[in-house]
């Protein structure tokens, strides 16, 4: 069965997506973290990061890229941004489809919740 984000990549559940070529798709995420918030996904399904092989090394080296390019294109670049790669239970990913998040337009705090 296709992940969600397959379905997004397929045009068969609708997003606003904001970026596709041939290796990756980014769109918005449903539940913004900040002003800006995008996906950005590999076209083929790979569930997680402990999931990718040395053929995957093209399309995992482009979502950098493409992340670059987006966050000058949304005007975050110079102030900048953060990207987060969830990875399993204890990294709080959610969807099984490797996906890097970009997420800025404010100050985001410490990189990670101490307890
Ligand atoms: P993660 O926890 O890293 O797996 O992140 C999954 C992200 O997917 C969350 O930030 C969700 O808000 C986002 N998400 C879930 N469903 C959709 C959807 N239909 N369109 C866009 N983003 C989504």
């Amino acid at each position: 069965m296709s992940t969600l984000f397959t379905k997004i990549i397929q045009g068969e559940i609708p997003a606003d997506i904001v970026y596709q070529d041939d290796l990756v798709t980014a769109f918005r995420d449903i539940n913004p973290a900040a002003p800006t918030h995008i996906l950005i996904v590999p076209n083929k399904e790979i569930p997680t990061v402990n999931d990718l092989t040395e053929e995957d090394e093209q399309v995992a080296g482009h979502l950098f890229l493409v992340a670059k390019k987006l966050a000058e294109q949304e005007g975050v670049a110079e102030n900048g941004y953060r990207l987060i790669v969830n990875c399993n239970k204890h990294g709080g990913q959610e969807v099984f489809h490797l996906h890097l998040h970009l997420i800025g337009g404010r100050s985001l705090g410490p990189m990670i919740l101490r307890q």
